[in-house]
């Protein structure tokens, strides 16, 4: 019984969400019709809370524990849309409860399930000891070779054993709170210990062997569990290829564009077995590096929706990763097999340009494009424009090859590189 009963007598559940930005607006966006409620934890007028109507959104930071506390009071599950949140509340709510006011105005503990799991979001914030974790599994998934840096004065030494062990070039990254290659740097020399100490030295790092791919590759999985934590199942999506500009992604092609399919497939298997090692239900995606000989590695994991996965709202319909992540996490019947009900889609991301009208040419063109071989699907979040800002996306459908749509995009694909310029 969910605690929206007696106020709506629809038994409507009520997702509590830290995090109102793009990705809950299309959660929402995917409830509303569901008759889904979701309550959000995030500033006044944030891109989700515009999207749902509802008298049950808090306003205030994700990180902060008292309103963690307040949301999971009003809610029969809590989800997140970004895994940079404070984990501790989350694990004292799984095992001590919230306090809340009973129809009889007694007090009562509330323990709202938790999905993905506190343990995967703490895990994952910590990109070197997730990938630690992956590794030394018992799956022994593949990842590049890394090594932890020391913090303070001994973090020149320690970049030179990275360099010692890896050779130039090599990725060194900031272990929590990155996201669009923000806490990268590339160190090409020694020349560049000194810069990359600059940029980066204040916090956490860790080092990455350079991993020489010749393309990326993303998977959404659903995970599913039963209420005592026991894997039900695992169900990928189709792999997608993913490009990145400046370490921002840019563009998703699916299927990838000259990739064997059975790499795809190898990539997909992989992808369900990192998930498989992960705690609670919802949908994650897996980042991969295909390597020249056909290998992969995994290079991280998201906990929940993730941009390679918007193309599924029209590519895959009926189970959209939004409409997925609400089905995971109310533990709803899944379909065993997600095929695309079209036969290639392209997604572009509209990154704010140098003025507010940057991208204007791009939308109009979105909006009356639309035929027999290609359809046009447009995404804007209902955020202000800034330069490099995600502020939309783009899916383009296709009946036929992804070579066919990739000539037809054209000219979708010179406006949105024309923003950039
Ligand atoms: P996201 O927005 O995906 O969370 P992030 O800030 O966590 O990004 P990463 O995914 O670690 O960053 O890296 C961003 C991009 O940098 C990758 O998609 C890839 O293009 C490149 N990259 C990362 N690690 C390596 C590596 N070891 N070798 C080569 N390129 C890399
Ligand atoms: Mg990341
Ligand atoms: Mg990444």
């Amino acid at each position: 019984m969910g605690l929206n009963d007696d106020s709506m007598g629809a038994g409507n559940p009520i997702i509590g969400l830290l995090g109102g930005g793009q990705l809950g607006r299309m959660l929402c966006e995917a409830a509303n019709p569901l008759g889904i409620d979701i309550a959000i934890l995030d500033e006044k007028n944030s891109p989700a809370k515009q999207a749902h109507n509802t008298n049950r959104h808090v306003a205030g930071s994700f990180k902060d524990p008292a309103k963690i506390r307040e949301l999971a009071a009003r809610s029969d599950y809590l989800s997140v849309e970004i895994e940079h949140v404070d984990t501790e509340v989350l694990e004292d709510i799984e095992k001590n409860g919230v306090e809340i006011e009973l129809a009889d105005g007694s007090l009562g503990t509330h323990k709202p399930p938790i999905h993905p799991s506190w343990k995967t979001i703490r895990l994952i914030q910590d990109k070197y000891l997730q990938k630690e974790h992956f590794a030394t599994s018992e799956k022994e998934i593949p990842i590049a070779e890394q090594i932890a840096i020391e913090s303070g004065e001994s973090t020149l030494a320690s970049l030179k054993d990275a360099a010692d062990k890896f050779g130039f070039p090599f990725m060194l990254k900031a272990r929590k709170g990155s996201y669009d290659g923000r806490g990268n740097f590339k160190v090409d020399s020694e020349d560049d210990f000194e810069p990359a100490i600059e940029a980066l030295g204040k916090l956490p790092l860790y080092a990455e062997k350079w991993a020489p791919f010749v393309k990326e590759l993303a998977i959404m999985v659903i995970r599913t569990e039963d209420d005592e934590g026991n894997l039900k199942r695992c169900v990928p999506y189709p792999a997608v290829e993913t490009v990145h500009e400046d370490s921002v992604c840019t563009k998703v092609f699916m299927p990838p564009r000259n990739v064997l399919e059975d790499v795809c497939e190898k990539a997909r298997e992989l992808a369900c077995s990192v998930v498989s090692t992960l705690w609670g239900r919802g949908v994650f995606a897996v980042e991969l590096f295909v390597l020249g000989d056909g290998s992969l590695i995994v290079n991280e994991v998201a906990p929940r929706p993730h941009n390679s996965g918007h193309y599924t709202i029209e590519a895959v319909p009926y189970m959209s990763q939004y409409k997925a992540q609400l089905s995971a996490v109310l533990d709803l019947p899944l379909p065993e097999k997600l095929t695309p009900r079209v036969s290639s889609s392209i997604m572009l991301n509209i990154l704010g340009g140098a003025t507010s009208k940057s991208h204007h040419k791009l939308t109009r063109l979105a909006r009356t494009t639309f035929g027999d071989d290609m359809d046009a699907y447009l995404h804007l979040y209902g955020k202000d424009s800034k330069p490099g800002r995600k502020i939309g996306h783009i899916t383009l459908t296709g009946t036929s090859t992804i070579e066919d749509l990739e000539g037809r995009a054209q000219p979708f694909i010179e406006l949105v590189d024309g923003i950039r310029q």
